[in-house]
This record gives structure tokens, C-alpha cells and sequence, in this order.
């Protein structure tokens, strides 16, 4: 077994395709070798040898690779003719970790390894550089601490002892700055630090290299398995055996002086995606310096600090001496960097992000990997790169994140009316967006104000189910209470709206009407303007501009097309919802849910007294009242979705739902409907269910009260023959819900065909028409060879279908389905990831069941699962015909089901 994988001096045993073996850190670091990059020499100990240090233990790891860790620091020594553990003619190494995939729950690197007194006395005369010496030493003494000794806190509100002892120090010293400390200084704080540690760990600080970098290999390995790192991979279902690699590498030093710096780059714009390299970097530096914040990093480009400066107000005099660019600085490095950046984008065909450090003068890469974007810059960059060559058009579609899309599809400020807004509070970013509109207290107002054209933002101090139609006419919806899962939180993502919750420093009167913030009242009717995607709320109307779905967005979307073998439909209630689901590119209705239908204006009403009615004749009376209303609901969908396939399901929901529970709303009801309060709650009780989920609903009540069907059938109808005469094409899919005996399905159909034909009749004309089933209960996913003899289609709804294959309530999960994820009982929460082991063997099972009866049996799935990309690709390698998804999910799964594609 190979446990050591050396590079340098242009050689290198690895390559950029072993990173599963070597890590992304030092698989990259073996390919710069490869292709000429200067890179320090050092070596990668594999990500096997981390996993048998979790299963067998630290003995027999060290038993294992000991031999070749000399071996591989002598390899280090023959390349800079120094020597590890040697006072005379010391080198320094570095210790990183780096897992396949980038995680930062990981351990930190370790700086400057192998100092100690003697070592940093010949540091300092070898250098002629005293301070430098003594910088990397208490460096040193602090990282070791933190991160292999264990000091560093792990609460952020603790104070790290370390820099307890500088702020003391630098305050005795009345300086701000590190750069500010002098040789004795430094020194100095090295004896504190090293006492600070005997006291915290009981123990000497070590002084032996070996003792040292035997240390770090332990700490890199056991970070693997602490809390932090296994929470990062639950959330981000990285899997817990790949382990990590352990990099050790030779020390350049970017503290050396005024001829050395340290910096990051990147080859390309990671905020809007623009060719442009950019970059910043700190001289007589080291590390992480420039990211900390200690100092204000310099820009490594002319034209970038330019225009840094200009958006800080500095100007070029003062640019110039106080920040100026690394082409100023050292002209010929920055040259190199120019050239090397370049390189790497060409060898990778990917905008890099880079670390380097610059030692007296020469250059140093010591880290490259693909850099992480916006969403915005993703599709530019991706586009970019096809149209100069670089990558073909499978490779674009495999660059997108699906999920990352979503930061497109929302309306943006505009930026320089954003760069002169006044910001005037700060929430959660709890649904990404931008919005502004008149202050509203009240979902009545909203709906009143929105009504009469006006743009409005609905301020509470909290949201519930009340609101929601007022939020829905709302262009964004601030809370003062509640959190990133808060009820507005959460429906507003559903909604695709822009929302704030949690503003914690707002005041908020329903009373008055007012919202205090930012030092101003605010009344009903001002403007202010929300930014969902960083919680910042904005004093007035700050200009929005409408999501660009042209350019490179269609571009992407086109290829998505191209090489998809399923089409995207979306989960539409109203024809605004259609419409908005078109314009992200949606084929076809895959799910129209009836019910919210029932629940406006006065069709609840109707619906109240056809539940209350006490017989077949009232009932249909009261049904009779209800078919023109949804007739118009269906021609608004038909008309919005010409050209394109509407699903419409029947009636799903228990009964129960559409009544008033609370005796004062059934006393109103009851005056309305000239009945007394008794029978209202009689027939209130009598709906009453110990399990409504599993309860009389779906077909079951089109079964139980067919008339129910039979309006609902015929408003389909009705309306699909009403925009077929205006012109328009329409293909009405009906589906039955909750099916799970033969019988159910086929005495639905019997009364749709029925109820059809007569109106066929009556209009003397026809329309064509499906007739399919929602499988969702697993006893229809057993016996869809059965079902398929009815079915036109089946729409696999995943959400009931993981309910009732898990045994868990879709209502109350939330009790324990953290502690099941935590525990790893589960990976993921079913009903966000399609469980594809089991509920997804059902769904298999049910394609083959189904296109055995019906070998073109129509397939999709319209659960939530539908605009999640696993489960997209999942119904992709099904061969499904579509997907459903919400209206703002529709891009993310139409990549996704091209990814599917490409995967197949
Ligand atoms: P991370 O994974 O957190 O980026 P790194 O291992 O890349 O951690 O290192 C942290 C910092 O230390 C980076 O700025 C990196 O460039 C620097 N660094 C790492 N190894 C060396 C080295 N051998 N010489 C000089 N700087 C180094
Ligand atoms: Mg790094
Ligand atoms: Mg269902």
C-alpha cells in the first residue's frame, strides 16, 4: 500500500484526477508540479491511511507510514538543501489538511512547524531578518496551540488565550497593529504563549520537529471525527468514510520583508462571473492575514484598486501611497502571477481561486481549485468558457448547481440605487429577493391596497395562516419576530417572495400603525424596500430590476432543452402562478390542486353548505353553486397554459378542513345557511377524525359523494370546451387522488366518462381528455399493473406516498426527525430528498407495473420531491415523462433533469 504521494521541483507522484486519494488540496498541488507551476515541494499522506487510522487506530498507523515520512522529508530536504529538526540549517514545514471535498469543519492549518528557540536564532542571523524569525515562532506557538493542543475556543463568544496575550501586550505597548511589534516584542510573546500553553495543557510546549509534526499528522486525522466536521457532512450529505489527506510542505515565507506578500486570486469575477483576474494581497505577511482583517489588503491589479478606491472614497495620491497594487509594488511577480493564473484556467477550464506567497522576490502557488461563485457568475463563467472554446455544452450543464439558480429567478435592486439607499434595519435573509412597496400592517389592507394597483410590503410582528392572502398580493414581508423557519419565512420561500424575518430592532404597532427604525417612524403607506437575500431593510423605494431570464440564463436553459428526455411541468393553483411558471420555462400543469380554489371570497361559502347539507338534493344545490366558479378557475388555467398539458386533481382533502371549528364562526355560518348551531356542530363532530390524513378524502369522497366529481368534472369540461372556442388548445388531464383499490379508480372514471359524455352531448362538440391517478399510497404502487387498465397517466405524489411508506405523519415528523438525522438514523429528511431505497423502489416497481399493461403509460411525479435535483435525476433514470415542480423550482429541475440525462 502507497501511503505517501511526494511532489516538487516540477515532479509529482499524484495527479489532479486522484483526489479522492489525495485530497482536492493535494491532488492540485501535484498537478502545478506537473505543469510548471513553482510550488513549494512537500508530500500528501493518502486518505487511506486516514481511514485506518479511524478503524485501526493511531499505533498501527504510525507503524505503517513512519518509514516513509522520514523518507518523504528527506525528499523535502534534497529539494531545498535544508534540514528538518536541524538548529544549524533549519526547515520549516507546513501541516494542512484537505478531504476530497472542501470542508471546513476540517483542521486548520499549521504554520512555521519545526521551530523552536535554536531554530529561530538561526532563522533570525541566516536572514538577517530578526523579526521575521521571531514572528514565525510565536505564529507558530499560537497555531500549534489552537488547533493541534486543542486551545482554540470553541464557543465564538470565548476569547482565545492567544490573543488575550497580544491585545495586553499591544495595549502596554499603546500600538494597534501586529506589523507594530518589535523583535522584543514578538519575543516576548512567544515566552507568554509557550507559558500560556503550560498552563492550559499541563505540559511543556514541544521543541523536537519530529515531536511536532507528529503531533499535526494526529490532529489533521482526529479533526476528521470532531463535531464540527461530522455536523458539516450531515448537512451537506458528504459521506463519512472518505477521510482526509494530510499535506506537509516546505515553508516560503511571505513575513520575510518588504520584498515578500501573501495573497489570494481569482482568475475571473466570482461575484458576476466577468473575465476579469482579480485579487488581493498583504506584504511582509503571512497565511491567512489577508482574509483575517487584521490589515486592509492591497488589490494585486492596477485597474482593481482603482476602482476599490474610488468605492471607498480614497483618492489616487492616497491609493497610491498608502494601497497600492501588486503590478506597483513588485511589477515582475505580479507579471507571473498574470501568467500562472491563466495557465491554471487554461489546464482546468474553470475560473481558479488560488493562494500564493512571495518569498524575497520569487513567487510561490500553494493552492489551486475551482473557485465558488454566485449563481450569477456560475452561468456567465460556464457560458463564457463554451463560447472561447474551452468546454462543450455537456460540460455547461454539468457546471450548473441547480439549486444555485434560484438566486436568479428573484427581482434584484439595482445597484446604484442600491449604493445610495439608506439602510435602516437589519433581519434574516429568509427568502431571497428584492422588493419594495407601501408599508401595511393588515392582510385585509394588502389585499385592499393591492387591489387598487398599489405596491405593498406587509410589516408584522409576526405571520399566520391569516395572513397568507395578504402575503400573496405583498411584494416582500417583514417580520420583527421569528427565524429562517418562522411561518413567513417559510411561506414566503414557497411563494418565491422576497422576505426579512427576525428584525429584531424593529418596533412594531398595530395600534398606531408604525414601524420604528432606523431612528424614524414609519407610518402606513411609506415606502421602504426589503433585500430577502441579505436581510437588510432600505428607508424608500429602492429601484428593482426585473430578473434577465435572456442572455446566458435562456442560453443555459436552451442547452438544459436540448439535451433533457423529460419535460418540466409545475404545481399551479391560479393562472398568475401558470404564468409565472411559463416564463421559467414550464411544459404543462403537472398538478392543480381544487381545494385552494374553494377557499376565496365566497366560494367557501357555497362549499360550507354543500358540506352541511343533509341531503343528495341540497348538496347539489350547493354544488350547483360552486360549478361556474371553478368553471372560470379551469378556463383561467386552460387560457394560461394554451398548448401545454393541465393536470387537474379531484377534490383531496378531508371535509373537516372547510368548516369553522370556533362556535362563534358556526353561529355565523349558521344564520347564513338558515340552520340551527346544533346541526352545524353535529355535522362539525360527525367530520371529526382521529387520523384525517388517513381518513375520508381523496376518492374516497368522490366515491362516497359522487356528485362531487360530477361538478367538478363537468367545470372541467365546460371550460376546456369554452377556450377551445375562443381559440385556444387545450389538453385537460384529470386526476384521481388517494387511489389504492381497482375499484376506486374505475368507478371515478365510470362517473367522469359519464359526466363528459352529457356535456359533449349538450355542447354537441367534444374535447379531448386523460384520465389518470395520483399513486401515493403504496398498496396502488403494488397493484399499478391493475390501475394502468384505467389510467391514462400515473403522477407518482411522493410527499403521501413517503408518509405512508415511512409510517410517518407528514405533520408531526418534526418531533423527532432532527434527532433521527443527528443520531444517523436518517441521512436526510425524506420528504425534501426522495428516499430512493425505498419509496423509490415502490415508484420503480409501479413504471414497470404500469408499462406492462400500458407499455405508453404516461409518468411523472408532482411531490415535492419534483424540483429536488436528486430525485429529479432519479425520475430521469426511470425515464419518466416529467416532472412537477413549484413555478420558481422549474429551472432548477429542468437542469437537473438534463444532468439526469447526461447521466444516464
Ligand atoms: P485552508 O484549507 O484553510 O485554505 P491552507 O492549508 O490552504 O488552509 O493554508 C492556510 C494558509 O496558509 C493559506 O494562506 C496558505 O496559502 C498558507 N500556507 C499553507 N502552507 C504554506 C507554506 N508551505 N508556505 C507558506 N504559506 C503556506
Ligand atoms: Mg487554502
Ligand atoms: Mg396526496
Amino acid at each position: 500500500m502507497k501511503t505517501i504521494y511526494t511532489f516538487g521541483n516540477g515532479k509529482a507522484e499524484g495527479r489532479a484526477d486522484m483526489r479522492d486519494l489525495l485530497g482536492g488540496k493535494g491532488a492540485n498541488l501535484a498537478e502545478m508540479n506537473l505543469i510548471g507551476v513553482p510550488v513549494p515541494p512537500g508530500f500528501t499522506i493518502t486518505t487511506d491511511v486516514c481511514k485506518l487510522y479511524v478503524s485501526k487506530g493511531r499505533e498501527a498507523v504510525v507503524e505503517l507510514i513512519k518509514d516513509d515520512v522520514v523518507k518523504s522529508i528527506h525528499h523535502i530536504e534534497s529539494l531545498t538543501g535544508n534540514k528538518f529538526d536541524d538548529p544549524d540549517n533549519p526547515q520549516l514545514v507546513s501541516v494542512r489538511s484537505g478531504a476530497p471535498i472542501s470542508m471546513p469543519g476540517m483542521m486548520d492549518t499549521v504554520l512555521n512547524l519545526g521551530i523552536n528557540d535554536a531554530v529561530a536564532e538561526t532563522l533570525a542571523k541566516k536572514s538577517g531578518n530578526p523579526r521575521f524569525a521571531w514572528d514565525s515562532y510565536r505564529r507558530f506557538v499560537q497555531m500549534y496551540g489552537d488547533v493541534v493542543l486543542g486551545m482554540k475556543p470553541q464557543n465564538k463568544t470565548d476569547i482565545d488565550p492567544f490573543e488575550e496575550i497580544i491585545d495586553k501586550v499591544k495595549a502596554e505597548k499603546g500600538v494597534k497593529l501586529d506589523i507594530e511589534l518589535d523583535v522584543d516584542d514578538l519575543k516576548k510573546l512567544t515566552v507568554l504563549f509557550k507559558e500560556a500553553v503550560k498552563k492550559n495543557t499541563g505540559k511543556e510546549f514541544p521543541t523536537s520537529a519530529w515531536d511536532q509534526l507528529w503531533g499535526a499528522i494526529y490532529a489533521v486525522f482526529d479533526s476528521w471525527n470532531n463535531d464540527r466536521a461530522i455536523l458539516y457532512r450531515q448537512m451537506n450529505q458528504i459521506p463519512d468514510e472518505i477521510g482526509t489527506a494530510v499535506n506537509v510542505q516546505a515553508m516560503v515565507y511571505g513575513n520575510m520583508g518588504n520584498t515578500s506578500a501573501t495573497g489570494v486570486a481569482f482568475s475571473r469575477d466570482a461575484a458576476t462571473g466577468e473575465n476579469i483576474f482579480n485579487g488581493e494581497y498583504l506584504i511582509n505577511a503571512q497565511g491567512e492575514d489577508v482574509v483575517s482583517g487584521v490589515r486592509t489588503p492591497q488589490q494585486i491589479m492596477t485597474e482593481g484598486s482603482r476602482r476599490w478606491a474610488e468605492l471607498q472614497g480614497i483618492d489616487e495620491e492616497e491609493r497610491k501611497a498608502k494601497y497600492p497594487s501588486l503590478e506597483e509594488t513588485m511589477p515582475e511577480c505580479a507579471a507571473q502571477l498574470v501568467e500562472i493564473q491563466q495557465r491554471l484556467e487554461n489546464h482546468y477550464h474553470d475560473m481558479q481561486d488560488m493562494e500564493f506567497t512571495i518569498q524575497n522576490g520569487k513567487l510561490w502557488l500553494l493552492q489551486t481549485r475551482n473557485g465558488k461563485r454566485t449563481g450569477a457568475a456560475m452561468v456567465k463563467i460556464a457560458m463564457d468558457l463554451l463560447r472561447e472554446g474551452q468546454i462543450d455544452e455537456k460540460t455547461v450543464i454539468k457546471r450548473i448547481e441547480p439549486t444555485k439558480l434560484d438566486e436568479l429567478l428573484h427581482p434584484v435592486f439595482d445597484k446604484a440605487a442600491l449604493d445610495s439607499a439608506r439602510r435602516v434595519a437589519k433581519g434574516l435573509p429568509a427568502s431571497p429577493g428584492a422588493a419594495s412597496g407601501q408599508i401595511v400592517f393588515f392582510a385585509d389592507d394588502a389585499e385592499k391596497w393591492a387591489q387598487d394597483g398599489k405596491q405593498v410590503i406587509m410589516v408584522r410582528l409576526e405571520t399566520s395562516p391569516e395572513d397568507l392572502r395578504g402575503m400573496t398580493v405583498a411584494q416582500g414581508i417583514l417580520t420583527n419576530r421569528g427565524g429562517m423557519t418562522s411561518h413567513a419565512a417559510v411561506v414566503a420561500r414557497g411563494m418565491g417572495k422576497c422576505c426579512v424575518s427576525g428584525a429584531g430592532e424593529i418596533k412594531v404597532s398595530y395600534k398606531n400603525r408604525t414601524v420604528e427604525m432606523g431612528g424614524k417612524t414609519y407610518h402606513e403607506g411609506d415606502w421602504i424596500s426589503l433585500n430577502g437575500s441579505t436581510g437588510k431593510v432600505y428607508d424608500g423605494q429602492v429601484k428593482t430590476v426585473d430578473v434577465d431570464m435572456s442572455g446566458d440564463f435562456k442560453a443555459v436553459m436552451d442547452l438544459a432543452d436540448k439535451y433533457t428526455k423529460m419535460q418540466v411541468y409545475t404545481n399551479a393553483d391560479s393562472p398568475r402562478d401558470a404564468k409565472v411558471a411559463r416564463r421559467f420555462g414550464a411544459k404543462g400543469i403537472g398538478l392543480c390542486r381544487t381545494e385552494h380554489m374553494f377557499f376565496e371570497g365566497d366560494r367557501i361559502k357555497a362549499m360550507r353548505e354543500m358540506i352541511i347539507a343533509e341531503n343528495v338534493e341540497r348538496r347539489k344545490a350547493a354544488l350547483a353553486k360552486l360549478l361556474p366558479l371553478q368553471r372560470g378557475d379551469f378556463e383561467g388555467m386552460f387560457e394560461a397554459m394554451s398548448g401545454y398539458e393541465v393536470t387537474i386533481r379531484l377534490l383531496d382533502p378531508p371535509l373537516h378542513e372547510f368548516v369553522p371549528q370556533d362556535t362563534a364562526s358556526q353561529e355565523e355560518l349558521a344564520q347564513e345557511l338558515g340552520v340551527t348551531l346544533d346541526h352545524i356542530k353535529h355535522v362539525v363532530a360527525s367530520l371529526k377524525e382521529v387520523n384525517p390524513m388517513l381518513g375520508h378524502r381523496g376518492c374516497r369522497l368522490g366515491n362516497t359523494y359522487p356528485e362531487i366529481t360530477e361538478m367538478q368534472t363537468r367545470a372541467i369540461i365546460e371550460a376546456a370546451i369554452n377556450v377551445q372556442d375562443k381559440g385556444f388548445e387545450v389538453h385537460p388531464k384529470i386526476m384521481i387522488p388517494l387511489v389504492g383499490v381497482y375499484n376506486e379508480i374505475k368507478m371515478q372514471a365510470d362517473i367522469i366518462n359519464r359526466t363528459a359524455e352529457a356535456v359533449f352531448k349538450e355542447r354537441g362538440k367534444r374535447v379531448s381528455y386523460k384520465i389518470g391517478t395520483m399513486i401515493e399510497i403504496p398498496r396502488a404502487a403494488l397493484i399499478a399493473d391493475q390501475i394502468a387498465k384505467v389510467a391514462d397517466f400515473f403522477s407518482f405524489g411522493t410527499n403521501d406516498l413517503t408518509q405512508m411508506t415511512f409510517g410517518y405523519s407528514r405533520d408531526d415528523v418534526g418531533k423527532f426527525l432532527n434527532d433521527y438525522i443527528k443520531a444517523g438514523i436518517l441521512k436526510n429528511d425524506p420528504f425534501q430528498i426522495l428516499d430512493q431505497e425505498g419509496v423509490g423502489q415502490l415508484i420503480k416497481m409501479a413504471a414497470q407495473k404500469g408499462r406492462a399493461t400500458k407499455p405508453n403509460i404516461n409518468l411523472g411525479i408532482c411531490g415535492e420531491h419534483g424540483g429536488e435535483p436528486s430525485s429529479v435525476k432519479f425520475c430521469a433514470s426511470l425515464n419518466f415523462d416529467y416532472v412537477s415542480c413549484s413555478p420558481y423550482r422549474v429551472p432548477i429541475a429542468r437542469i437537473a433533469a438534463a444532468q439526469g440525462a447526461l447521466e444516464n
